[in-house]
Formats: structure tokens, sequence, C-alpha cells
């Protein structure tokens, strides 16, 4: 099928985002020839901004506008605990629950050998800093229940016994191979609060 090339170009561009397919692509592509011009600008500066104006925090590399973050800097979070996750997407989800009251770490990523994704491409050095720094004492390994957040976990776990932290891990009851951003608040609340600790 033959488009004019400008939104050939925006199917393109859609067509690269997670989850869409052509069909999907075309769809948006030629909803937004439909919105208003100042809805499109709108739209596209949303784009740019996410791009220009957020950064990763100094201290816990979840994205931020502000350096620290602002769950950095709140000094009525629990300093003694960092939960460690993924994605920032992952944070949201922990702070959906409402259960969980500490620091985080995001590790933007997990090991995982089958991409080729080392323990030196995601955010642990960052990590091991902060346990030196901090008043630490324990760790709540929250990578997601698959075999990437299993790996991580227990790569973790070895890489800071030296430190003599508690290590714990989030219960199962999750959903195996799932993510955490989806599930939900209960089962997630459960997951934490019967965390075990890794020796
Ligand atoms: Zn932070």
């Amino acid at each position: 099928m033959y488009y004019p090339e400008p939104i050939a170009k925006l199917i393109d561009a859609f067509s690269k985002l997670p989850g869409i397919g052509n069909k999907t692509a075309a769809r948006l592509a030629f909803h937004a020839l439909r919105m208003k011009e100042e809805e499109v600008v709108d739209f596209a500066k949303a784009l740019v901004n996410v791009k220009r104006n957020l950064t990763y925090c100094s201290v816990c590399c979840n994205i931020t506008d502000v350096d620290p973050c602002r769950l950095c800097q709140d000094k009525h979070r629990d300093q003694s605990v960092i939960c460690v996750v993924q994605e920032p997407k992952d944070v949201i989800a922990m702070e959906r629950t409402k259960e969980f009251q500490g620091l985080y770490h995001v590790l933007n990523g997990a090991i995982s050998p089958m991409e080729g994704i080392g323990p030196d491409e995601i955010r642990i050095a960052e990590l091991l800093r902060r346990l030196t720094d901090e008043k630490v004492k324990e760790l709540i390994l929250a990578t997601n229940p698959n075999i990437e957040g299993e790996a991580t976990a227990m790569y973790l776990s070895k890489l800071v016994k030296p430190f003599g932290l508690k290590v714990t891990r989030i219960a199962h009851g999750l959903p195996v191979g799932g993510d955490l951003e989806y599930a939900d608040e209960v089962t997630l609340s459960k997951a934490l609060e019967g965390r075990r600790e890794l020796l």
C-alpha cells in the first residue's frame, strides 16, 4: 500500500514502539492527521521533553527531573532499607502498595547473558557505592520473578555479602515470568511482607 511520505514516516515511527504492529501504527498515524494542530504540537513536545528534561538520579538511578530525586530527598523515608528494582516503572508499582517506606535503587535492567547484558551494563556499581556510604541495614531484592530477575538477585546477594547486610528476596506468589509492574497491589504487598532472607 502506498502512503505519502510524511504519513509513511509517522507509521514507521509508531511501529518502532513496543507492542505496536504495522496496522496499529497506521491507525495511530491517521488519528494524528485528524488531531488539532495544537494537540499534535503538545504531543510532540511531550515526547521531546521526556528526553531533554529527565535525567537519572545520581543516588538511586531512577529517572527524575530533579537531582537527587524526590524519593531520595525525602527525609521521612527509612534510610536503612533499600529496595532494588529493575525499572523506574517498578518503583511506581511498589509505591502504589503504600507498604514500603524505604529507599529504592533502580538497576535500569537485569543481567541477561542471552542478550549480552552483564553486571557492568546495569547500575550495580552505583548500588555498591551506596552501601559503603550509607547506613543501610537491609537490601530487598525486588527484581522480576523471571530468569533474568532471579539471576540478577542471585548475583547481587553474593556480591553484597561482604557488607554484612540483611539481604531479602520478595516472596513468590508473584506470577512467575511476569513483570513487577503488572502485579496488583495486594499481591505485591504480600510479596514484600513475605520476603525471605537469602543466606
Ligand atoms: Zn533518587
